[in-house]
């Protein structure tokens, strides 16, 4: 089912996010959390494309997968990284031939060792021109966005963010899904400026549950995430204690999604990096496992 037809059909669209394996132990642990979550009934699994487009072919076949061997709809995340308008063009081609109905449309960051995107000759600088040519091209085609709650971090300010996150969904965008973030605030801020702006498309937020304190500090100061230091605190109180470190982050993610659910999100985008244990954890705890 296309994006924007399941934020018709359901009041509350659950979606969960993994990426393509290295290794064919990575292909089995992916697969037995799909197995797993396939119980929660996701809208849809979506799957990224590796920086510089360096998993092309493996994002293909993992969305696939996802939808011949699990029956849920697939997401293929896609950026302009590295390719000319006519070489992604044929990557959606070849996206639409094997059944995906939905697009991550994203810009990519730039390759490792360069601090500044640029296009290649005859490429895109910018999502909202992704959008543009999948919906010129496949108008059929369900286009999830990224939004950034607290910036983009080449964005100057929010407002100028918002602004851009505004052209993609003139283009044609379905639905907006967040970067990671642990401070709700930032998130219903965001989502209020969203609505002044006259962005109408869904805004689900995205939720990374912690499973390791270093891990996702590494994580958060890549993207720029605010990490609460009463949660940062309490984390390294158990620095040396993994099982307490993760259920400290189940404990949060499900007070953190109880309060969005509260405050009326259209869904949730999981970020559960090809493990299922913790989104089960916090699914159960916040009663979405379907009857
Ligand atoms: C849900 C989600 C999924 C992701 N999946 C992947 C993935 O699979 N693979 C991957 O490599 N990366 C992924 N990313 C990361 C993403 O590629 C980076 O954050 C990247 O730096 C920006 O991509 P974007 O699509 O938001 O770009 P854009 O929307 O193009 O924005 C990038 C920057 O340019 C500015 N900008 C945007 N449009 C314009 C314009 N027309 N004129 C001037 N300035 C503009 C924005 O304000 C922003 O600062 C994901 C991020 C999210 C939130």
């Amino acid at each position: 089912m296309r994006i924007r037809d399941l934020f018709q059909a359901r009041p509350f669209v659950l979606s969960v996010e993994v990426f393509p394996p290295k290794t064919e132990a990575g292909d089995e642990g992916l697969y037995r959390a799909l197995e797993r979550l396939q119980a929660y009934q996701p809208g849809f699994v979506s799957c990224t494309y590796g920086a510089g487009g360096t998993t092309q072919g493996r994002t293909r076949e993992i969305c696939r997968r996802i939808q011949s061997d699990f029956q849920l709809p697939a997401t293929s995340h896609f950026t302009c990284v590295g390719s000319t308008r006519q070489e992604l063009l044929d990557w959606l081609e070849l996206s639409w031939q094997t059944g995906v109905r939905n697009i991550m449309a994203l810009r990519g960051d730039p390759p490792q060792g360069q601090t500044e995107f640029k296009a290649v000759d005859g490429g895109l600088t910018h999502a909202n021109q992704l959008v543009e040519l999948i919906r010129q091209h496949y108008p059929e085609m369900g286009i999830g966005v990224a939004g950034y709650p607290e910036k983009h971090p080449e964005a100057q300010d929010l407002d100028t963010d918002l602004v851009n996150l505004k052209r993609k969904v003139d283009a044609g965008a379905d639905a907006i899904f967040t970067q990671l973030f642990y401070e709700n605030a930032n998130f219903l801020k965001f989502r209020d400026r969203c609505v002044k702006l006259g962005i109408e498309i869904p805004v689900v937020p995205g939720i990374m549950p912690i499973t390791e304190f270093a891990r996702i500090k590494r994580i958060t100061s890549m993207c720029g995430a605010v990490f609460p230091t009463s949660l940062a605190s309490r984390l390294e109180a158990v620095q040396h204690d993994a099982q307490a470190q993760f259920d400290i982050g189940v404990e949060f993610a499900i007070q953190q999604c109880r309060e969005l659910i509260d405050a009326g999100v259209p869904g949730m985008h999981f970020y559960v990096l090809n493990r299922s244990e913790s989104c089960e954890r916090i699914l159960e705890g916040l009663n979405l496992k379907p009857a």
